[in-house]
C-alpha cells in the first residue's frame, strides 16, 4: 500500500540531458507534476560530463539541436558546422532558463532504486542522498552513453599521477603542458581528444587496442548562408531530416543503388568528393556498404589509403588501418587525427596482442615495457545503452529486478518499455534507433509518444501500462533480424556489448529511423 507520508507525483523523470529536459517541457505543459532527478550538479548530460579536449558534435548543430520551439530555433545562433562541447553546454543551459526548467530538477541526487508497488500501481523511488518518493509514472532518460567503462587495471590505486576518463572530465580540466600523457582508447572520443592532447603535452603515448575508422569532420564556422536558408524553412528541413534512415543529413545526396554496379573508379570518385565535404555522409553514397562486405571492402581499403598517404612512417601507418569491415562500429568524425601521428612527440602502442599489464605508480606496462606517464586519460568509452538502467536497482512485479531480466541482453517492447515493468519508460532504450540516429531527434520522438501515451492513459482513466509478452518478443525478434541483414553485428562493437568484459552478445541498438516511427504509430 501506498505509504501516505511520502510525496507523490504524477511523473519521477531520472536524468537532465536532453532527454531529460524536454521530457520535463513537455510533462509539465500536459498538466502532470513532475520531477526531475539529475546526478551531476547541472543540465546536459553528455555534454556536462565530457568536457574533455576536442569534445564535439558529430551531427552538424543545425540539426543536433530541439525541433520542438520555432522561437529556440530561431533565436540559438550556432558558431560551427559541428558544436563542440562548451558551446552543446551553453545552449542545453539556455533552453534550461528559456523553459525555467530548474524549478523541477533536483541535481545532485542519483536515484538509486525503483519498485513498483502492484497494489497502488506506483513506483517508490529512492534516491541518494537519501529520499524516497511515489510516483505512478516513472520516465529513465538515463542516457545512452552515460555510464563509463573504466578498465581494472592491477596497480590503479598505485599510479600517482593523474587519471581521468573522458566521460567524467574534472570540471578544472586537467592541464597538459610539459606532461607525458597516455591515452588509452581510440574510439570516438579517443579520436577527438588525441590530436587536442597531441598539441599540448610534452609527449603522448597512444595505447590502440582496435584502430579505428575515422573521416574527416572537415569542420569550421557556420556557413552563415545555409544558416539563413535552414532557419527559412527550419520545420521542412526537420521533416526532411526525420525521413532520413539516421534521422540526419538530408542535405546531402543518399545513394539507392549498388556499390557493386557501379566502376571502382566511379566508387573512388563519390567516396572521394565525400572525404572532402566530411561527416557520416561518407559512407551513403551506395546503399550496399553496410549490407555487402564486398561493396563495404571498397569504402574501407578507400580509407585505408588515405590513412597510409597521410601517415608518413608506413609501420605506424599499417598499424593505424582497421581490419573490421567499415561502419560496424560507430565511425569517427575527426579534425587532423591520422596527422597527429606525424608529431614527433607521439607515439603509438599497439595493446592488441600485449594488453596492458598493470600500472606501476610512474606509468603503465605493456609487452613487458613501462610506460612513465603524468596523466592517464581513458577514453574507453561506456556500457552502454543498459549500463545506467542496470545499475539502478529497479524492481517490477513480484519483485523481479531488470537487471536480471536482462542478464541475457536487453529486452524491451519498441525500446519504450518492459514487460513486468508497468508504467515505466525508457528514453531511446535498447530496441530502439537511439544511437544509430540524431539522438536528439530520436529523443523528442520518445518523448512526445510518451507525453501522448500519458494523456491518453488520464483521459481513459487506466491506472497502468504494460508491454505484453508476445508483443516485447516479436519486437525483439524484429531487432535481431533488422540488424542480422546487415553487417552491424559483424564486428566487436559496444552497439553489441563487446567492449564490457562478460557484457551478453546482443545487438542493441534498431537500425532505421523512419519505419520504426512508422510503427510506433
Ligand atoms: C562523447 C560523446 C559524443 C556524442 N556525440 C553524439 C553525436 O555526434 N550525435 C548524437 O546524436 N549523439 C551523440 N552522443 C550521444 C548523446 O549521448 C546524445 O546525443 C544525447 O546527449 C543523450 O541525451 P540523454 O538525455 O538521452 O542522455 P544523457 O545526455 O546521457 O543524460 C543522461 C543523464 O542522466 C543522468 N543519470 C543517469 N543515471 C542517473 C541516476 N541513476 N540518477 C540520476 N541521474 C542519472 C546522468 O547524470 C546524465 O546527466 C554522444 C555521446 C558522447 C558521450
Amino acid at each position: 500500500m501506498t505509504d501516505s507520508t511520502k510525496p507523490v507525483q504524477d511523473v519521477v523523470v531520472v536524468g537532465a540531458g536532453f532527454a531529460g529536459m524536454y521530457m520535463l517541457y513537455r510533462l509539465r505543459s500536459a498538466g502532470f507534476s513532475t520531477i526531475v532527478f539529475e546526478a551531476g550538479s547541472g543540465v546536459g548530460g553528455t555534454w556536462y560530463w565530457n568536457r574533455y579536449p576536442g569534445a564535439r558534435c558529430d551531427v552538424e548543430s543545425l540539426e543536433y539541436s530541439y525541433s520542438f520551439s520555432e522561437e529556440l530555433q530561431q533565436e540559438w545562433e550556432w558558431t560551427e558546422r559541428y558544436p563542440a562541447q562548451p558551446e552543446i553546454l551553453r545552449y542545453a543551459n539556455h533552453v534550461a532558463d528559456r523553459f525555467e526548467l530548474r524549478k523541477d530538477i533536483h541535481f545532485e541526487t542519483r536515484v538509486v532504486a525503483a519498485s513498483f508497488d502492484e497494489r497502488s500501481s506506483r513506483w517508490l523511488v529512492r534516491t541518494e542522498p537519501g529520499g524516497e518518493l511515489w510516483a505512478r509514472f516513472l520516465v529513465m532518460a538515463t542516457g545512452c552513453l552515460s555510464s563509463a567503462n573504466t578498465p581494472t587495471i592491477d596497480g590503479m590505486d598505485g599510479f600517482v599521477g593523474e587519471i581521468a576518463h573522458t566521460g567524467r572530465w574534472p570540471r578544472d580540466g586537467i592541464d597538459f603542458c610539459g606532461k607525458r600523457v597516455g591515452v588509452v582508447g581510440t574510439g570516438s572520443s579517443g579520436v577527438q581528444a588525441i590530436p587536442v592532447i597531441a598539441e599540448q603535452a610534452a609527449e603522448l603515448v597512444v595505447f590502440q587496442r582496435t584502430p579505428n575508422y575515422s573521416i574527416p569532420a572537415q569542420n569550421g564556422p557556420l556557413d552563415l548562408e545555409l544558416e539563413r536558408e535552414v532557419k527559412a524553412h527550419y520545420p521542412e528541413f526537420r521533416a526532411a531530416n526525420r525521413r532520413m534512415h539516421g534521422a540526419l543529413g538530408s542535405r546531402f545526396r543518399y545513394g539507392q543503388t549498388s556499390a557493386l554496379a557501379a566502376s571502382d573508379e566511379e566508387v573512388q570518385r563519390d567516396l572521394d568528393e565525400r572525404w572532402q565535404i566530411g561527416g557520416f555522409a561518407f559512407i551513403a553514397g551506395y546503399n550496399d556498404f553496410l549490407r555487402s562486405r564486398e561493396a563495404n571492402a571498397k569504402a574501407a581499403e578507400f580509407v585505408r589509403r588515405r590513412i597510409r598517404e597521410i601517415v608518413r612512417d608506413p609501420a605506424v601507418a599499417e598499424l593505424l588501418c582497421p581490419k573490421q569491415v567499415i561502419g560496424c562500429k560507430r565511425l569517427c568524425l575527426d579534425t587532423h587525427y591520422f596527422e597527429t601521428f606525424n608529431r614527433p612527440n607521439v607515439r603509438l602502442v599497439d595493446v592488441s596482442e600485449h594488453p596492458i599489464e598493470r600500472l606501476t605508480s610512474r606509468g603503465l606496462v605493456t609487452g613487458g615495457r613501462e610506460y612513465e606517464l603524468d596523466v592517464i586519460v581513458f577514453a574507453t568509452g561506456f556500457d552502454a545503452m543498459t549500463g545506467s538502467l542496470t545499475r539502478i536497482d529497479i524492481r517490477g512485479r513480484g519483485g523481479i529486478r531488470l537487471r536480471d531480466e536482462w542478464s541475457g541482453g536487453p529486452r524491451t517492447y519498441l525500446g519504450l518499455g518492459v514487460v513486468g515493468f508497468p508504467n515505466l519508460f525508457t528514453i531511446t532504450g535498447p530496441g530502439s534507433p537511439s544511437v544509430l540516429a540524431n539522438m536528439i531527434v530520436a529523443i523528442e520522438q520518445h518523448v512526445d509518444w510518451i507525453t501522448d501515451c500519458l494523456v491518453y492513459l488520464r483521459r481513459g482513466g487506466y491506472a497502468s501500462i504494460e508491454a505484453t509478452v508476445e508483443a516485447q518478443d516479436a519486437w525483439v525478434e524484429h531487432v535481431n533480424a533488422i540488424a542480422d541483414t546487415t553487417l552491424y553485428p559483424t564486428c566487436n562493437s559496444w552497439y553489441l556489448g563487446a567492449n564490457v568484459p562478460g557484457k551478453p552478445r546482443v545487438f542493441m541498438p534498431l537500425i532505421g529511423f523512419p519505419p520504426y516511427v512508422e510503427k510506433c504509430n
